[in-house]
């Protein structure tokens, strides 16, 4: 037998119900934030990611499934929908629209060639959102309210928005310089991972799991205090705004992201939860320098962030947030001989298409055997066909909730439905 690739899921029907209430969801706070989908391939050029995510992050560095086509092109499967979104915003031309910014959204899968652990994946599903064009410390709150809101929209009330400013990239060297100087002495201390990134990408170290817990880490320079008056005042603003829209938020002076076009707003979503391993539900910031070094026009500035539906069904089962799944059927069909048998595969079809969710039995089973079946799918009704019931135009049609029954004619079963299941 072969098995499914390590890391990889999947979705069985029952799970599958989940998904589709969380992707409608998400596509219903979509549209009431007013933004559009975009639908950008599953694999693109490898240079993509390695410009777009870059060079010296773990997913370009560890984590890409990179691959040759037969021409001898190498392509990655995305491992995130930022570098795609904006790829496509430059390619069609989007900042030439009407209207800006182009507030876009995408859910679709991610691969990455991760560690496999709860609520991490090899192939998972990110929806994610892109807000591209302008820039505007209302645009940061919006978006970090999407994301808060997203989560409490679920019924989770156990988490809070951690919130930081990256400043721009000159107030970010000067950072870094005071990091290097703070690290430096001690860095044999640290993981290999850190030794490489102080030179490199300083402001990394901040965001090691391993060294997490090392004194310098609480006692390294703070990112805020190296923040011009601009940086600052657009900061306050972002939380300004959070206040007023009731987001819960806290300062993590170590929340950093090294590339040089991140720049103000960064943000993570967690749950505060101490029974779960994965804490981070969501991240996202502001990416001013990113549409120009893909190529496009400079000044398009833009921000984003992207969640997991895998974490996000986790952080429910943890925190014993039911979703309200639809599980019965409307209608059971159940006949008795040959005749009636024939007739219920007719009238089941017919009441499909009248909009009714409806099941026959195939194969002619006893009554009491097509009731049980009834039961079994949670039907609202059950219509019985025999004979008799054929010879004289009139179905049995039985309420299951309250055991009640009706003979209603052929001809006005559908209304007499309607009437009991849509209320019409
Ligand atoms: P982590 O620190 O957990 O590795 P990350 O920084 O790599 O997360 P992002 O690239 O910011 O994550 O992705 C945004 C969100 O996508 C994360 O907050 C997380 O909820 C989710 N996510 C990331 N990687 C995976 C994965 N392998 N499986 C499932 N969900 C994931
Ligand atoms: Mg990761």
């Amino acid at each position: 037998m072969i098995n499914m690739p390590r890391g990889t899921q999947d979705i069985l029907p029952l799970e599958a119900k989940k998904w589709q209430y969380v992707e409608n969801m998400l596509r219903k706070i979509s549209n009431n934030f007013c933004y559009d989908e975009i639908r950008t391939p599953i694999f693109e050029s490898t240079e993509l990611f390695a410009r777009g995510v870059g060079d010296t992050t773990d997913i370009v560095q560890k984590e890409m499934y990179t691959f040759l086509d037969k021409s001898n092109r190498s392509l990655t499967l995305r491992p995130e929908g930022t570098a795609g979104t904006v790829r496509s915003y430059i390619e069609n031309k989007l900042f030439a629209e009407v209207i800006k910014p182009q507030k876009l959204f995408y859910i679709g899968p991610m691969f990455r060639y991760e560690r496999k652990q709860k609520g991490r994946y090899r192939q998972f599903v990110q929806y994610g959102v892109e807000v591209i064009g302008e820039e505007s410390p209302k645009i940061d709150a919006e978006v970090i309210s999407l994301a808060y809101n997203i989560y409490r929209s679920f019924g989770l009330e156990n988490i809070k928005v951690s919130i930081n400013s990256l400043g721009n990239p000159e107030e970010r060297k000067a950072y870094n310089e005071a990091l290097v100087k703070h690290f430096e002495p001690s860095i044999d201390e640290f993981c290999s991972d850190c030794k490489n990134r102080l030179y490199k990408n300083p402001m990394r170290i901040l965001d090691c799991k391993i060294d997490a817990g090392h004194k310098l880490m609480k006692t390294a320079p703070k990112l805020l205090d190296f923040l011009g008056q601009e940086s600052k005042n657009y900061f306050d603003e972002v939380l300004k705004h959070l206040d007023s829209l009731e987001v819960k938020y806290e300062i993590d002076h170590n929340l950093v992201r090294g590339l040089d076009y991140y720049t103000h707003t960064a943000f993570e979503i967690m749950i505060d939860n101490k029974e779960v391993e994965l804490k981070t539900l969501c991240g996202g910031g502001r990416y001013n320098g990113l549409v120009e070094m893909l190529g496009g026009p400079a000044g398009e500035k833009g921000i984003g962030f992207a969640l997991s539906i895998e974490r996000l069904l986790l952080a429910l089962e943890t925190e014993n947030i039911s979703l309200p799944l639809e599980d019965n059927i409307d209608i059971f069909v159940v006949s008795m001989g040959e005749e009636a048998g024939n007739y219920a595969v007719k009238l089941t079809n017919d009441l499909r298409l009248a909009g009714f969710k409806v099941q026959n039995d195939y194969f002619d089973k006893k009554m009491k055997a097509q009731l049980k079946l009834a039961d079994r799918y949670k039907a609202s009704f059950t219509i019985i066909i025999g004979e008799q019931e054929l010879e004289e135009k009139e179905l049995v049609v039985k309420n299951m909730a309250n055991f009640t029954q009706d003979r209603v004619a052929i001809n006005e079963v559908i209304k007499y439905l309607e009437e009991r299941i849509k209320g019409e």
